[in-house]
């Protein structure tokens, strides 16, 4: 059993809920940070992977800039501490009113993703009589081997500029006065577990600055995405992402010119460990080939395991009886409301408390009011 949760504190809580390790949180926050700064590499934490206000201001303390992909994400990062001029915007759908706000408060950079949408920033910026910095996000046609629903580096995904486009684009940018390309930005995909995706992002991300350096375009900044796997099997032995691994593939494989920096955004790494939906089992239903466990928590709560058949390691934390297999259910009037299926935890019976471990990315933020159920809550170690 999860020694990092407390279990007898929980007990007294209205499941179903959030809950963090807020220690561990801090240890995955330093531990990215420090290996990212032995190559001079800033992270720009993706805020969509969690936007709890308690986390961001965790996270802007420690040092992070911030990723936005909404002007509602933008002014939430800011009001929890992170300096705008550390803030990557990315999105393919930016509005007037969104590009407005991120002019306002002069954020690092657009990360843009068509013709059409660096035309229109040009316009905007130049109404308010302001340059903005901005980068190309470039579609590289690498495969991430992860799950389609959240590959978006290939040429068939709606995110990007690919490469037959390229010439145009430079042509178009060099007329604009109003923005000013500074970096070009990639980000392929989410759950990449294969570090080899990484080298080989590496070596076409190379093959592009070569292209553009044939358009005499060499920029101060590069900007890499996120992307980085967690272990969703054993969130205990495996509960900081390897780091060091990571960034050292970019140390070797990626020719940045002197000067150049290098920046990542990453989510899911740095806040999935941390935190548990918490749930209590309303019923056990056996049938006649398995049993399932009936959850206060459901889809609504939780999406992954239904949106992307996600799994989640799920700890009986209030039974010592020996395992037993079940399907693991919520109460929402879907069938792709299933937790998990054949799951092995500790025989089970009404009343009992699980985690859904790993549910700090992705999780709270993509919670609905489904079924017209309540929002869950989210509770903290360091203050229950
Ligand atoms: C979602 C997203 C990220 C973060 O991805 P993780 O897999 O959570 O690290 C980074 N950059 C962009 C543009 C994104 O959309």
């Amino acid at each position: 059993m999860s020694n990092q949760i407390p279990v007898e504190k929980l007990k007294k809580i209205q499941t179903p809920f959030y809950f963090y390790d807020i220690e561990l949180l801090k240890k995955t926050a330093q531990a990215a940070i420090i290996e990212a700064e032995k190559f001079g590499y800033e992270i720009h934490y993706a805020i969509k992977a969690n936007s709890n206000r308690k986390i961001l201001q965790i996270l802007s303390e420690a040092g992070f800039g911030a990723d936005c992909v909404s002007a509602n994400e933008i002014v939430r990062a800011v009001e929890c501490g992170f300096n705008p001029k550390h803030i990557a915007y990315a999105g393919v759908g930016k509005t007037d009113r969104e590009i407005n706000t991120a002019l306002d408060l002069e954020i690092f950079t657009f990360n843009c993703e068509s013709l059409p949408e660096i035309e229109n920033i040009n316009i905007l910026a130049a109404r308010k009589n302001k340059i903005a910095d901005m980068a190309i996000r470039i579609n590289p046609n690498v495969d991430a081997h992860t799950h389609e629903y959240v590959t978006t580096g290939m040429e068939e995904n709606k995110f990007g500029i690919s490469e037959w486009q390229f010439s145009e684009i430079v042509e178009k940018i060099k007329s604009l006065t109003s923005i000013n390309l500074i970096s070009l930005h990639f980000h392929i995909g989410s759950q990449i577990e294969d570090m080899k995706v990484f080298e080989t992002l590496c070596k076409r991300v190379n093959e592009i600055q070569k292209t553009f350096e044939l358009f005499g375009i060499k920029l101060p900044h590069l900007n890499i995405g996120g992307g980085l796997g967690i272990d969703y099997k054993n969130p205990d032995s495996s509960s900081v992402a390897d780091f060091k691994s990571y960034f050292e593939i970019f140390n070797k494989n990626l020719n940045l010119y002197s000067g150049q920096k290098l920046h990542f955004e990453l989510g899911r790494s740095i806040v999935a460990q941390c935190g548990s939906l918490i749930t209590q089992v309303v019923y056990v239903k056996n049938g006649r080939q398995k049993s399932f466990v009936i959850t206060d928590g459901g889809m609504n709560d939780l999406i992954r395991p239904a949106l992307y058949h996600a799994y989640h390691k799920i700890e009986n934390l209030t039974s010592a009886k020996a395992e037993k297999s079940y399907d693991i259910v919520g109460p929402i009037c879907e069938s792709s409301d299933c937790f998990a299926k054949n799951e092995m935890i500790n025989e089970t019976q009404r009343g009992d408390i699980l985690a859904i471990r790993s549910a700090g990315a992705y999780g709270e933020v993509m919670a609905s009011q489904y079924n017209l159920r309540e929002l869950p809550k989210a509770y903290y170690s360091d203050e229950i």
